[in-house]
């Protein structure tokens, strides 16, 4: 297929790389000319704006970018993507981004002839090399299925989840989750050991009990615990804790606009604001146990 991608950051950059490797032919933009050029060098076709890749021979573009305001302006902007694509071509947002920005373009793109869909992802960057994502898609059910031979070129598990903005509602729940069960792990961790217990024996027990959670197992935030972990390696790699802000930003907002609340959701939100302010925005999530441990612990 003759795929567009606009946005070649982490995530992006490989996510190209594993369409050109399932045969697709694609036309790449993005602000860093160093993050177009390796693409090029791979066979895919350059071009300087969003849209220039609207205005090529495109069938799909994928756009994979920061936040809700470079999506709104690739997408809204004069140069952007709406001004310039054909009627029919397929808009895919894999950003993560909150779910009313991603209602309203959406709308803007359908009233021009172009369907869209959100399909944000999880996995992480590594998820993003080894082409095992997970799409999280929004929009009508047609599209999606038109989505799914390129979406599984870069992911394994690919879902619909209703209409256009659920994606987004799917993955700012989930990390909200994440980001709270995150805090919870690492406030349990801390005062067991504080208590007296080993962390590697604590995290056991955890790990076979009620507490059990993917913060406790896979991603434990007490160093040491477990070998591959952020943790075990001064918290470098990983989902970062700025990252980590974002989304519960993003759910915070959400949340807000419809009047729910995520009372837990805005204490975590609130912990990693202040952990950033503090320089640390750049470390894994897990690093948030630094809140509660002695200086000499991790
Ligand atoms: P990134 O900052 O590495 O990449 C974003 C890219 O977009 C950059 O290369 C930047 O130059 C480009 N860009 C910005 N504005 C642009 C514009 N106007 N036109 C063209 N290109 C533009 O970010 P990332 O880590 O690749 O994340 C992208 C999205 O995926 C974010 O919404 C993020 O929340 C989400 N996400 C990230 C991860 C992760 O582990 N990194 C995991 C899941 C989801």
């Amino acid at each position: 297929m003759r795929i567009g991608f606009i946005g070649l950051g982490n995530m992006g950059g490989p996510m190209a790389r594993n369409l050109l490797k399932a045969g697709h032919t694609l036309t790449v933009f993005d602000l860093s000319k160093k993050a177009v050029e390796e693409l090029f060098e791979l066979g895919a076709m350059k071009a300087d704006s969003p849209a220039k890749v609207a205005q090529s021979e495109v069938e799909v573009i994928i756009t994979m970018l920061p936040a809700s305001a470079h999506v709104k302006r690739v997408y809204l902007g004069e140069e952007g993507v709406l001004a310039n694509v054909s009627r029919g071509v397929l808009l895919i947002d894999s950003s993560t981004i909150d779910p009313l920005s991603a209602r309203e373009v959406a709308a803007a793109a359908t009233a021009r002839g172009n369907p869209m869909l959100d399909a944000p992802v999880s996995g992480g960057t590594l998820g993003a090399a080894n082409g095992t994502l997970t799409f999280m898609v929004g929009g009508a059910l047609d599209d999606f299925e038109r989505a799914r031979p390129v979406l599984a070129g870069m992911g394994k598990n690919i879902v619909h989840c209703g209409g256009a903005g659920n994606g987004q509602v799917a993955k700012v729940a989930n990390n909200m989750l994440l980001g709270i069960s995150m805090v919870a792990v690492a406030e349990a961790m801390a005062l067991g050991v504080a208590l007296g217990m080993d962390g590697k024996t604590l995290a056991g027990i955890i790990n076979t009990s009620s507490g059990r959670c993917w913060s406790s197992e896979v991603n434990n935030p007490y160093p040491g615990v477990l070998e591959n972990a952020p943790a075990s390696r001064g918290y470098s790699g990983g989902f970062g804790s700025d990252l980590m802000l974002k989304d519960l930003g993003l759910a915070s907002e959400a949340a807000r606009q419809v009047r729910q609340p995520v009372i837990l959701g805005a204490m975590a939100e609130q912990l990693y604001q202040r952990f950033s302010a503090q320089g640390n925005g750049g470390l894994d999530f897990s690093a948030i146990i630094r809140t509660y441990l002695k200086e000499t612990q991790a």
